[in-house]
């Protein structure tokens, strides 16, 4: 199989890492890449986005199959685009993308499906919102219907941050088209947790459980980044639970989507909270999640292009349902320091070929400098991957390694999966 990976951070490399383990995958491409993709497959230089381009390249190499990372091409219509051109990609259509690209119409699929989430009105008209924040009990949950690169979501403490953030979005229109329309929604406590779900619209595999860390400090302090940390799987999730999410939650999804004529094809994947009443939805992602990924992939125990092209083929059922290594997996992302903000880029990376043999490095903001030394490239540098027998294990070999790399402004938070070190009636968030 020639396979090809779009998107180019850590959960690709991690993608292609696992992609390239199996005895499948004679040709591995990504587009872009970054420096450690291009360590184990041949990066091609075309955006994400550039969705004829890439079918175009797919066509040039002899692509079998396309396994797509972020949701931005996917919404876009990558998956229509290919299947039109006969290629074959494990990645939702641009319609059952939709549960990612429209909170709104996230939340219609759950009402029909009867999926527990959190209660929730849509609106359009400013005055209304603003009408409905101020009869709202706060914390209220102000959130953008469309795409806004983990900018959309506000948790507003106050009737006037709540009101703020409603004026942003349907007065201002700081976040365009995404903004248009806002969820005014029930704010909701509990631990967080990520399943991610394979399925080609009728099997259903799960993954393991994953936490991810938001907040760029320690202690969920300071703005929201693409990801600082990952952990899995997550001991509150236990058998009996996952079988619960997946049959409450994950399968009645699928299901109305098929209803409707949408065939889900590639991960589906729900942001939960567990509240006492139970598991909730607070999103859908129609991809991996990153760096939920980076923690997910080195602990399958299987092959994971028979998965990907089970998904694309719709015969998922033919393939094994995944098994998984014991023991957990601890990622920590190394950062440049000032992201989310500005940050400088450019900087040698030093001790990258010293790493011990039980950790990995998946590269993402990363380039090749002219030297061939590999150099920053972006907010997100690396995440550090350890395995061990436990949370407490892995973490501890993550840690142990991450003053063994070296690059100017290096930052990183210091608690990942620290709560699962901690006797459970701390646990929190
Ligand atoms: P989302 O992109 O919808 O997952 O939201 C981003 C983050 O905002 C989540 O990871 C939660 O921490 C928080 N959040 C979103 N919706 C809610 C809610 N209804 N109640 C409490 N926190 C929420």
């Amino acid at each position: 199989m020639r396979v090809m990976v779009v998107g180019s951070g850590a959960r690709e490399h991690a993608l292609a890492w696992k992609l390239r383990q199996s005895p499948l995958v004679d040709a591995l491409f990504v587009a872009p890449g970054n420096a450690g993709t291009a360590a184990i497959a041949t990066n091609l230089p075309i955006r994400a986005n550039d969705i004829p381009a890439l079918a175009d390249a797919a066509q040039q190499h002899g692509i079998d199959l396309t396994v797509v990372g972020p949701e931005d091409p996917l919404a876009r219509g990558l998956a229509d685009h290919f299947q039109d051109r006969g290629l074959l990609v494990a990645g939702p259509t641009a319609a059952a993308a939709r549960i990612e690209s429209s909170k709104a119409w996230a939340k219609e699929i759950m009402a029909a499906a009867g999926v527990p989430t959190a209660a929730c009105r849509t609106y359009v008209d400013l005055d209304a919102a603003l009408a409905a924040v101020r009869s709202a009990q706060p914390p209220i949950v102000v959130k953008a219907d469309g795409l806004a690169a983990g900018k959309g979501v506000v948790v507003a403490a106050t009737h006037a941050e709540a009101e703020a953030a409603v004026r942003d979005m349907l007065g201002a229109g700081t976040l365009g088209e995404a903004g248009r329309c806002v969820l005014i929604e029930e704010c909701l406590t509990g631990q967080e947790v990520s399943l991610l779900a394979m399925t080609d619209g009728e099997t259903i595999y799960p993954l393991l459980p994953a936490c991810d860390y938001k907040r760029v400090g320690d202690g969920d302090t300071g703005p929201n980044t693409g990801g600082m940390g990952a952990y899995a799987p997550v001991p509150a999730v236990d058998a009996a639970l996952q079988q619960e999410i997946v049959a409450r939650i994950i399968e009645p999804t699928v299901t109305e989507m098929r209803r409707r004529g949408i065939t889900y094809r590639g991960v589906l994947y729900a942001g939960l909270i567990l509240t006492a009443d139970g598991p909730k939805v607070l999103e859908f992602n129609c991809r991996m999640g990153d760096p939920e990924t980076q923690v997910i992939l080195p602990l399958l125990d299987g092959d994971l292009a028979a998965l990907f092209d089970g998904v694309a083929r719709r015969r998922l059922s033919d393939v094994p349902a995944p098994r998984w290594h014991d023991g957990a997996a601890v990622g920590v992302v190394l950062a440049s320091g000032g992201y989310p903000g500005s940050y400088a880029t450019g900087y040698p990376i030093h001790g990258l070929d010293r790493l011990p043999e039980d950790v990995i490095a998946f590269h993402a903001g990363t380039a090749m400098g002219d030297d061939g030394t590999v150099v920053t490239a972006g907010g997100r540098v690396l995440t550090l991957v350890a395995r061990g027998p436990d949370i407490s294990d892995a973490r501890q070999r993550v840690y142990a390694a991450v003053p063994g790399v070296e690059f100017t402004d290096m930052a990183y938070r210091q608690d990942i999966a620290l709560r699962e070190t901690q006797p459970r009636a701390a646990a929190r968030g």
